[in-house]
């Protein structure tokens, strides 16, 4: 059996830009840092696959601990199917013709062996399919016959009751015509990705949109890199294809965008990039500051949004609040509230929303998307309308018009903010940390620990502070 060269993700990565498939074997260290919130959908994507097994119990476990044992697990994946020493394996490890793929589960039932792909998505992609047609092409050329495969996703109608229903959790879809009708598109990207590796040099291919699709890639640091940072192509305002256009003909500088016709949004990331700095449309931003008079109180909170449901009545992917931090400038003083451990959160959670709405004329916080997520899913509309007038997001006047810097290049983070507006700075990705081990915990069945619950209360009075010091900037522009 001979060392492969092209693995799924490595084929997925093809699909999308030969040159990234070329660089992340050749040019490693090229690769951008992965982030935590990339992590976190890595790990998000193993724990619901391990959860998924359950589906199938009892199954032998294949998976190669490291890459030197894939050749070896390889061979014993195969010797166990031949010898039909098991009806369910895990991670099941083939090779054929230098391509390895490692199938989450592979079930033996009267009509013969069933692959089963496990996505933690609530719904099947175009990439997903193409992910289960390589492995097609790899199990059945590696000599398996396969009677069927099922893309098995998470279901977004389920909602738990009491004990984890895993049948009503995951939702199986054959997807075996589809895949067969792909194997003529694999055979010949496969021969493209062989000859891309096998190349002395990176393809020459060019920045587009195929950079952020399906996934935003590794390489994006080093091949952006000739970009200059007001080009059109970070405007996110204007159609991507309308970028990429521009930017083809040689034309993505500001000065060539004429102004007539744009929206005010495109009109204002234009002059920040004309005048490389932060442009502000007065007549909003004074708007925002000047009712109500009395300082506003700053708001953070932490909102996860567990794969699988952690408390009855819950749907996969629903909002929870976990914990939240009130800053009240007036009494100069914090109110930490965690929603989570309690028997019921979510109500929790809307109470506390409810009070603090009628309580303060003018709640600030920086980025109130998680939060609208919440209440559209659990709030009464009244609480909707309440939250709307008092609960003001500042990432908002950054996207609404209001303000616009050039150097956001479309991330509004809060640690991209305070790094080109030079505040102090903010620590967003432990936020994605902290959210990470409050559903690693609670998902065991553990309270969460003293420490993660003052780790969350730190996080979120460094929020607190960064929302500050973004409102006193904002507040001196006006
Ligand atoms: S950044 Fe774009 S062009 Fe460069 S490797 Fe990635 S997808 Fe390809």
């Amino acid at each position: 059996m001979e060392k492969h060269i092209i693995s799924k993700s490595t084929f997925i990565r093809g699909t999308q830009c030969l040159k990234s498939l070329y660089l992340n074997k050749k040019r490693p260290f090229l690769r951008d840092r992965l982030s935590q919130a990339q992590q976190a959908i890595f790990k998000r994507g193993t724990d619901v696959g391990l959860l998924a097994q359950q589906l199938f119990p009892d199954g032998i476990d294949c998976k190669p601990r490291s890459p030197s044992q894939f050749r070896k697990k390889a061979m014993e994946t195969l010797e166990i199917i031949r010898q039909n020493q098991h009806p369910v394996l895990y991670e099941a490890t083939f090779q054929h013709k230098q391509m390895l793929t490692i199938l989450d589960i592979l079930v033996r039932n009267n009509h013969g062996w069933r692959a089963y792909e496990v996505k933690s998505s609530l719904k099947i992609s175009d990439t997903f399919l193409l992910d289960a047609a390589f492995q097609y092409y790899v199990i059945t050329g590696a000599g398996i016959e396969l009677d069927d495969f099922f893309l098995v996703t998470v279901n977004p109608d389920y909602i738990r009751k009491e004990k984890l229903d895993l049948q009503q959790l995951f939702t199986k879809e054959s997807v075996l015509q589809k895949i067969k009708e792909l194997q003529p598109y694999i055979v010949s990207q496969i021969e493209k990705e062989k000859a891309a590796l096998q190349a002395k040099s990176s393809p020459k291919i060019d920045i587009g949109i195929h950079c952020h699709d399906p996934y935003p890639c590794d390489f994006l640091g080093h091949c952006w890199k000739k970009i200059p940072a007001n080009s059109l192509l970070y405007l996110d305002t204007f159609d991507k294809k309308f970028r990429f256009e521009k930017y083809q003909k040689g034309e993505d500088r500001p000065e060539l965008i004429p102004l007539k016709n744009l929206n005010e949004q495109q009109k204002l990331q234009i002059t920040a990039a004309l005048q490389k700095s932060l442009a502000v449309h007065h007549e909003k931003l004074n708007a925002s500051f000047s009712h109500p008079k009395e300082e506003p109180v700053f708001l953070s909170l932490l909102i996860i949004r567990p794969a699988v449901p952690l408390f009855n009545g819950m749907k996969p992917y629903q909002h929870l609040p976990v914990a939240a931090v009130l800053f009240d400038t007036k009494e100069q003083k914090y109110q930490l509230e965690l929603f989570l451990p309690h028997h019921n959160p979510i109500q929790k959670s809307l109470d506390f929303f409810q009070k603090i709405s009628m309580q303060y004329p003018k709640i600030i916080l920086y980025d109130k998307n998680q939060l609208n997520g919440f209440l559209e899913e659990s709030a009464p509309e009244e609480l909707k309308q309440q939250a709307r007038e008092k609960i003001k997001s500042l990432q908002e006047l950054f996207q609404n018009g209001t303000v616009y810097h050039y150097l956001i290049h479309g991330d509004y983070s809060p640690e991209r903010m305070a790094n080109i507006l030079s505040l102090p700075p903010a620590k967003e990705t432990d936020t994605t940390k902290a959210g990470m081990q409050w559903i690693q915990q609670l998902t065991s069945g553990d309270f969460p620990s003293e420490e993660l619950k003052q780790t969350t209360e730190g996080i979120l009075k460094n929020q607190i502070g960064f929302t500050q010091n973004l409102y006193n900037y904002l507040k001196n522009k006006t």
